[in-house]
């Protein structure tokens, strides 16, 4: 499977003059960026890529944390509930700091045409996938059968179109968790690497936004042990207290 969010487990404006088109883009594990803003990694333990001149990203939050989405065909009516009662969940979480709100065809063409963003969610045939805030208007966010019918998934997705990377790609990660590089598939360092500009509360652990310990893991090892024995990396499917703290702060709701 090419995208490995693996939910098994348990930076001021885009300087962008204009919106890109969804085709232009990269990507790092599920997270989406319009090509060329990718940031790269500072560099941290084996097998990352130092790189001095690093591209740092820099998130728009979406305004007054208002977010627009439009599910397309290709969900069914429980799908789409999933969708939508996952979202509520984080709502009611932040204490409505965000409000998701659905669209349909005439709002959506509505805001197309006068090119403002909004969150079109497709049905994907592997991946699960988003961009890191507001980006674009018709900006995608994929969500492929394995991870539509997983409410802690769509959550993990939409945190990523609220504006949030993985927590292991915080700068600070090597304090809280070791990686083991010699456990991991080739060709997954990048998701591992740490990126500066990501600003959140405390390093947690039990985030939504962590993977799993066996991740990426090529021989049933785990890629990622906490530093602290009493530590745990896990999620429950919940927002935890910390993803909380991180979007209510990221969206002045304090
Ligand atoms: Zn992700």
């Amino acid at each position: 499977m090419k995208f490995t969010i693996l939910l098994l487990l348990t930076f001021s404006t885009l300087s962008l003059s204009r919106y890109v088109s969804i085709e232009s883009h990269e990507e790092i594990g599920d997270m989406i960026f319009p090509k060329g803003h990718a940031p790269n990694s500072i560099g941290s333990g084996n097998g990352i890529l130092k790189n001095r001149n690093a591209i740092t990203w820099k998130t728009s939050y979406w305004t007054n944390g208002k977010v627009p989405y439009y599910i397309s065909s290709g969900f069914d009516l429980t799908e789409e509930f999933l969708i939508m009662d996952a979202l509520n969940e984080m709502e009611f979480a932040t204490d409505f700091c965000i409000d998701f709100y659905r669209i349909y065809d005439y709002e959506a063409d509505f805001l197309r045409s006068n090119n403002e963003a909004f969150i079109s969610v497709r049905k994907h045939k592997e991946e699960c996938s988003s961009f890191i805030g507001r980006v674009e208007p018709d900006q995608v966010l994929y969500l492929a059968n394995w991870c539509v019918n997983s409410k802690q998934a769509i959550k993990h997705e939409f945190m990523h179109a609220l504006g949030f990377f993985h927590e292991q790609n915080r700068i600070d990660r090597d304090k809280f968790v070791t990686i083991h590089y010699e456990n991991m598939q080739p060709g997954m360092e990048r998701q591992f690497g740490v990126f500066p500009g990501i600003t959140t509360s405390k390093y947690d652990t039990k985030s939504v936004m962590h993977y799993g310990p066996y991740s990426g893991s090529k021989n049933g090892e785990a890629v990622m042990t906490p530093k602290n024995p009493n530590d745990q990396i896990i999620n429950y499917g919940y927002l935890s207290p910390l993803d909380i703290e991180d979007i209510r702060k990221a969206y002045k709701c304090y």
